[in-house]
């Protein structure tokens, strides 16, 4: 019995030594295999950082000559949701594939931070929320063609006609709203690109009168109005959100127009 017990004592340390043999190997191929992983994922940054540096470069030197900067480098205050880089848009898709900061004419920028500060002034829990700014051409066409289903006469209500060009092609209009500390936006009793009447601020009387529109939140369209006034920005009768620089004559004299993204 001694024996057989022995035996098989024997063999467990045999069939142990060979495991452990085994998973040393095993761990041997997988630590090589990581190695190369790491290295391989390493170069894969490297490469991405590269294209990054390339690109910001790029970007740099087009904002240069366009003559744009980033509104959040001019004023920190402002918040940014850049809305057609998310699917948060009513395309529902996102349209910008580059762009992810809101960009605008030098002084257009210095305007709508002077707009901030005077914001500020009058209640400084509350910031500028920009939803879009500088908008390439190419950008516009496919927002153009995405509401194909609306007369070209009708669509131009919404949607600047792309062959007139938009002014936020230029960098001199831009999209925006009034937020709290938290970002959270003030209620405008209408969402931002809401085609319907009840965004036009022509129309805001009426659907007050109706009880659809209701004193508080036209209230807060016309703090909107008045802090961009302040800047002689100039508000359009259909979105109460859009908001002019210039006219589209003096932006064509004076500004290029962005052709693709940067
Ligand atoms: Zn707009």
């Amino acid at each position: 019995m001694k024996w057989i017990v022995c035996f098989f004592l024997v063999c467990i340390a045999a069939s142990c030594t060979d495991i452990s043999a085994d998973s040393n190997a095993v761990k041997g191929i997988a630590d090589s295999e990581k190695n190369q992983l790491q290295d391989s994922s390493k170069a894969a940054k490297d490469s991405i950082q590269k294209l990054r540096e390339i690109d910001s470069k790029k970007r740099d030197s087009f904002l240069l000559v366009y003559n744009l900067v980033d509104i959040q480098t001019v004023n920190k205050a402002i918040f940014v949701d850049l809305k057609y880089a998310t699917a948060d848009n009513f395309m529902k898709i996102v349209l910008y594939e580059k762009l992810d900061r809101a960009f605008l004419q030098q002084e257009v920028a210095a305007r709508l931070s002077n707009c901030q500060d005077y914001l500020t002034k009058l209640n400084p829990t509350l910031h500028l929320l920009v939803y879009d700014a500088a908008r390439p051409e190419s950008v516009q066409w496919k927002m153009w063609n995405a509401l194909d289903s609306i007369p070209a006469k009708e669509r131009g209500k919404f949607i600047s006609n792309p062959k007139h060009k938009s002014l936020h092609n230029f960098g001199a209009a831009v999209d925006l709203t009034i937020c709290d500390s938290k970002g959270i936006a003030l209620d405008m009793g209408a969402g931002f690109d809401d085609i319907r009447e009840i965004a036009y601020p022509s129309l805001e009387a009426k659907f007050l009168a109706s009880g659809e529109l209701t004193k508080l939140q036209v209230e807060n369209r016309n703090l909107l109005r008045q802090v961009m006034r302040h800047q002689k920005f100039r508000n359009l009768p259909t979105e109460w959100w859009h908001f002019n620089a210039c006219s589209r004559a003096e932006a064509s004299l004076i500004y290029q127009s962005v052709k693709e993204e940067f």
